[in-house]
């Protein structure tokens, strides 16, 4: 009988994007090595998207081996795209662990915005959205965030020659759950050794923690805040949304005039008029009053019905209706037509499609 020894290294290869500037200068001099060469680095795992240390050329090759030796720089790749009918377009990105998320692209006139996940599923269980009928498998590290822009930045040059303009953090989860990689991943996007973007194009979306509002606004933060109301009743709001349970819209006011009273940033409020359920003058007027907390806008989101739920959205002109009421009562309103619902990319609807077998 032959017995085949194999050998398994025991050392795990730290990801060199999860580390700071400061933590990486730190590891090259007890590598021995000289601690300018972290910015050197830095520049190619973050502004120039490399995925190979032997991309990184003006480093020796004595020095890329020991990076080999001791990291790995773990990318997200486009597994899949389409393009709707309006010219979204909606990928599913691999993970290097298996695991599948989804971020689009959706192309305006006047803008490039790329929508993207910041978790693997949501744990949140929004009655409306078809990512919330999914279990949340893990946070996404900021580099996976990161990645998802770079590619969808790279899909708008090459398919509409546009550069990207905007970001929103509206893809699956909730991005105020995994806020430590949201903050990391939005402060790379900005930083003028990573995408240079400026922070006012950023919008991060949540479902509403009003612990994780405040600590935004402590952090006093530059990008723009939207809070995906739906409803400004807490029994209708509970009944959609069970994180209100928790965080009730008292708690919610009282969160965002502390948000405001740190950033100064208006906040948009996202609501979508459901059929028969949120969609009356006396809905309108709520809003309108949870509107007086803060400074905001309402953006009116047009719903796309998902399969595992039985939610319509109302008709046009009661929409119309709504927002009118809320223009007459002062409050900055839009409604917003929804975007690639051909293929599954609008608000709501982004959730892996499992195969039966
Ligand atoms: S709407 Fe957002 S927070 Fe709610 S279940 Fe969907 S992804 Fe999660």
């Amino acid at each position: 009988m032959t017995y085949l020894c194999i050998v398994l290294s025991t050392t795990k290869l730290i990801d060199i994007r999860s580390l700071s500037l400061e933590q990486l200068k730190d590891k090259l001099v007890e590598m021995g090595e000289q601690g300018f060469r972290a910015k050197q680095i830095y520049e190619w795992i973050w502004q120039k998207s490399a995925i190979d240390f032997d991309q990184m050329s003006n480093l020796s090759k004595e020095l890329r081996e020991k990076l080999k030796a001791g990291f790995t720089i773990n990318f997200v790749k486009v597994k899949e795209s389409q393009v709707s009918s309006d010219k979204t377009i909606k990928s599913s990105f691999s993970l290097y662990d298996g695991n599948i998320i989804e971020g689009v692209l959706i192309p305006t006139p006047d803008r490039m915005t790329a929508c993207v996940s910041s978790q693997v599923g949501c744990s949140l269980t929004c009655k409306f959205c078809a990512t919330g009928y999914m279990d949340r498998k893990r946070n996404l590290n900021a580099d996976e965030i990161y990645d998802q822009v770079v590619l969808i930045s790279k899909q708008a040059e090459d398919n509409y020659g546009i550069p990207l303009s905007n970001i929103v953090y509206m893809g699956m989860g909730e991005p105020l759950l995994n806020y430590a990689n949201m903050m990391k991943s939005v402060e790379r996007i900005t930083a003028p050794d990573g995408l240079n973007m400026a922070a006012k194009r950023i919008t991060v979306s949540t479902a509403g923690i009003a612990k994780m509002i405040k600590k935004l606004g402590d952090d006093e933060v530059r990008f723009n805040l939207a809070l995906s109301l739906h409803a400004a009743n807490d029994s209708k709001r509970n009944e959609i949304m069970p994180i209100n349970e928790q965080n009730s819209l008292t708690a919610l006011a009282e969160a965002l005039r502390y948000y405001y009273s740190k950033t100064k940033n208006p906040v948009t409020f996202e609501y979508i008029v459901f059929h028969n359920f949120n969609d009356e003058l006396q809905d309108a007027k709520e809003l309108a009053r949870f509107c007086k907390h803060v400074p905001c806008k309402v953006n009116i989101i047009e719903y796309n019905p998902i399969s595992l739920a039985d939610f319509v959205n109302a008709e046009a002109d009661k929409i119309e209706t709504f927002a009118s009421y809320l223009r007459s009562q002062g409050v900055i309103t839009n409604v917003r037509r929804s975007r690639g619902k051909d293929i599954d990319a609008a608000c709501g609807q982004l959730a892996i499609k499992e195969k039966a077998n």
